[in-house]
């Protein structure tokens, strides 16, 4: 086997990629195909944590109104993170890969919560860690939560998985000439908006040195190969 270039990694996924076909909620055979990708990581040495989050069922922003309280919808969002969580961790188990879900927010009838400690040791015994509730705040999103326990970890790269190749110079569904870029850095992610995660999350990733691939989630074993040392989607760093 060649060597892992990365022994430990932290993946974003957001709760879209969650949906399949469907306008929202949660497909299982979507899930089950995320749960082979991560699957074969973990066969192959990596140790796994996600970040998963709750778009396909709420986004608090988005349901915040005069009768909803922003904070009352941030929580709510956050619960659906660990919808999604519990979703990924069946299915994982299905193929028989040991998880545990930690979640920000303690919920211990359904999850663990998380410790940092506990983690590290659920990795060094080959435990896929799902991360659930975001950082446990509101006004917080996923991507946030993914830097940080990222950082946390120390995760040697951070992965967001994303309906395109990596980041563009511009919206690729809206200008199809728009280029892809191979390697940026975080400062120039953060001053042209590139739109790749919020800028909270790019912040904690620069000024604690985590690196960043944006990568393609429906590129069938792309993230095997980026994990084994292929230059694919877009480096942050
Ligand atoms: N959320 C939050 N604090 C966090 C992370 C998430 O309040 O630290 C809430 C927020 O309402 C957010 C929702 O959970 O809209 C779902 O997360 P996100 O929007 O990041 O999901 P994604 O877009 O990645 O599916």
């Amino acid at each position: 086997m060649s060597e892992l270039t990365y022994k430990r990694i932290l993946l974003k996924l957001s709760g879209e990629a969650f949906m399949g076909d469907s306008a929202g909620g949660i497909d299982g055979n979507t899930v089950l195909r995320l749960a082979e990708e991560v699957k074969q990581l973990c066969d192959i040495g990596v140790q796994v944590g996600l970040v998963i989050g709750g778009g396909n069922i709420l986004r608090g922003s988005e349901v915040a109104s005069d009768v909803m309280n922003r904070v009352t919808s941030d929580h709510m969002g956050m619960l659906a993170t660990v919808i999604n969580a519990l979703a990924m961790q069946d299915s994982l188990e299905s193929l028989g890969q040991d998880v545990r879900v930690m979640s920000a927010l303690q919920i211990n009838q359904v999850c663990e919560s998380f410790k940092r400690r506990r983690a590290v040791r659920h990795f060094e015994k080959g435990r896929v860690v799902i991360f659930a509730a975001g950082t446990g705040n509101p006004f917080f999103t996923t991507d946030s939560a993914a830097s940080l326990r990222g950082i946390e970890v120390e995760a040697e790269l951070l992965i967001k998985a994303t309906k395109v190749d990596g980041i563009y110079s511009e919206d690729p569904v809206k200008n199809p000439d728009a280029t892809l870029y191979s390697r940026i850095s975080f400062d120039e992610a953060i001053d042209q908006r590139l739109n790749v995660m919020d800028a909270t999350a790019l912040v904690l990733c620069r000024d604690h040195k985590l690196p960043l691939r944006v990568v393609n989630i429906f590129d069938k074993g792309a993230i095997k190969r980026l994990v084994m040392g292929d230059d694919i989607g877009t480096l942050v760093e």
